[in-house]
């Protein structure tokens, strides 16, 4: 895997060779792929207090059509897909986590493939500015199936639900969208030399910041306010 060398500087954890960067690419490849094995396992296996945990190999058909690729870079902190079903993920995260957390990380994953989140994303023409607010009410329809929250939740997965955003179970992630952005505000941050692209915006849900605050910050532009921010 090549490198590009400004990626490396300054990040923590980050290998600083390009050959140490090719190892630990290969070592995380085959952790994941551990992972996998584990998060399709017929046998079910004991947690610290006894109690059975099952596998799902019912999803491995869905498991077996990933892409693997590791990649580099600061905006991939942890794993994400494309709608192409490749899997991207940072090496440095995947040597930190557990096999556990790792299964847990590609069965969220999947169910943004399973349940179309790209194509419907697509459909509905969102803005590059709403696609944290996308993100998050995506999550939300996945985290509905309660099991499946609290099993993610228990393999150490940082994830959010209806509850973590404070408001009720919506039926799916447009619901939830319409819902975020009711109560959300997004900025554009202006910094010089930085380029304009998702990175550059900001969102805040259910903010109470008055009018003469944000006006005090000067490299700040207001680009969507949700009729239900006070
Ligand atoms: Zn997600």
């Amino acid at each position: 895997m090549k490198l590009h060398a400004k990626v490396l500087q300054g990040v923590p954890d980050m290998p600083q060779t390009e050959e140490e960067a090719d190892e630990l690419a290969r070592l995380s490849l085959k952790k994941m792929g551990a992972a996998q094995v584990y998060l399709t396992r017929v046998q079910k296996t004991k947690d610290k207090d006894g109690k059975d945990i099952h596998g799902r190999p019912y999803l491995a058909p869905a498991v077996m059509r990933l892409r693997l690729i590791p990649r580099y870079h600061e905006s991939l902190l942890t794993a994400g897909v494309d709608s192409s079903w490749r899997l991207y993920f940072n090496p440095v995260f995947v040597m930190k986590s557990s096999i556990e957390l790792l299964s847990a990380v590609v069965e969220h994953e999947i169910w943004h493939l399973l349940l179309d989140h790209h194509r419907i994303a697509d459909k509905a023409g969102i803005p590059k500015w709403a696609a944290t607010l996308w993100n998050i009410a995506a999550d939300c329809e996945i985290h509905n199936d309660n099991i499946l929250f609290e099993w993610l939740k228990k393999n150490g997965f940082d994830g959010l639900n209806h509850k973590s955003i404070g408001c009720s179970r919506k039926a799916d992630l447009i619901a939830y969208y319409h819902e975020l952005m009711e109560r959300a505000i997004i900025y554009k941050t202006v910094q010089s030399g930085i380029p304009v692209d998702k990175k550059s915006y900001e969102v805040f849900i259910n903010q109470t910041m008055s009018q003469e605050e944000y006006d005090s910050f000067s490299a700040i532009t207001v680009i969507h306010k949700g009729t239900g921010v006070k």
